[in-house]
């Protein structure tokens, strides 16, 4: 059975919030009751893993509280909860690829990491638990080649930033019609994006369905192949390309995203790649609509891996 790290800290207190916080407790319970993982409990991640990545100036802000601005550059009102909030969910990202690495298969129900930059936060992406965990996983020897396979709606800018000193790490970004500041790329009728020797992007644009979304993955892991094979994928599922998401511009329904997802884990399982997966995104008002999507990811780990 798949393991799943969750923890009731995962969830910062952030008042009335477009980050629906409680879809982590709402899935782990949701995938417990239906038999689909084993959920436990991570450690928080450790300070020098966070060192490896993100600066003493924003850490000390974000444990802090100051300087504010730079306390809340991922646009959370902070709190003293904040910091021992976030280093769960970096903890639990971490526990997810280590339990992966020995299992195949893994998950944290905890998202907001692929924004988030070396000196600053942005879009609700606090520190960047993917690049986080990478590192410490090439640090203690683990594995030496980690690719992040990101389908959020987004484009994961954070990520992009920090692959350029990283010969380890591969990303890619398969996101939305992003009218966000997230991307660089504005001229969406290019449709992918080559930043340097370890990073592409595809965009998919307004209206993209299933076909869509298939085919942008079958070119973006082949490129990824193409880069060399890695020892882990870390996927970032996201909800937000769901089509009732206030962000989202295309037509995935939640059979679409559980195929993209069951697409996947089939080409991890057919290349033998370790894959460990978050609950990226995901902002839709009926925060059910949300947990199905996630469900839907264990739906089609169970599917691929049982
Ligand atoms: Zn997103």
């Amino acid at each position: 059975m798949i393991t799943a790290y969750h923890h009731a800290g995962f969830a910062a207190p952030l008042g009335d919030h477009v980050m629906p916080m409680r879809k982590f407790q709402l899935v782990a319970e949701a995938v417990r009751v239906a038999g689909l993982a084993r959920v436990e409990a991570p450690a928080p991640i450790d300070e020098a893993a966070l060192g490896r990545v993100h600066t003493e100036a924003y850490r000390t802000a974000v444990r802090t509280g100051e300087p504010r601005a730079l306390a809340e550059s991922q646009k959370f009102p902070w709190s003293p909860a904040l910091y021992p909030s976030v280093l769960l969910t970096n903890g639990g990202l971490l526990a997810a690829a280590r339990r992966a690495l020995a299992e195949g298969a893994a998950a944290a129900l905890a998202s907001g990491f692929h924004h988030a930059h070396a000196d600053h936060g942005e879009g609700f992406c606090t520190f960047n638990g993917l690049v986080v965990a990478a590192d410490a996983l090439v640090h203690e020897g683990a594995a030496a080649r980690i690719a992040v396979l990101d389908l959020d709606l987004h484009y994961g800018n954070g990520t992009a930033s920090l692959c350029g000193a990283r010969p380890h790490l591969y990303n890619c970004s398969i996101y939305g019609n992003d009218y966000h500041a997230n991307t660089p790329y504005k001229d969406v009728s290019v449709r992918r994006h080559e930043d340097g020797p370890n990073h592409r992007s595809y965009v998919l644009p307004n209206g993209s369905g299933r076909a869509a979304v298939l085919d942008a993955l079958e070119e973006g892991t082949g490129e990824l192949l193409a880069w060399g094979r890695p020892d882990l994928v870390l996927y970032q599922a996201g909800a937000d390309p769901y089509r009732e998401d206030p962000y989202s511009p295309l037509a995935l329904d939640h059979d679409d995203l559980r195929e993209r997802d069951r697409w996947v884990f089939a080409w991890a399982q057919r290349h033998g790649l370790p894959v460990a997966w978050v609950l990226a995104g995901g902002y839709t008002p009926d925060v059910s609509k949300v947990v199905g999507v996630h469900v839907g990811t264990f739906e089609a780990a169970r599917a691929v891996f049982a």
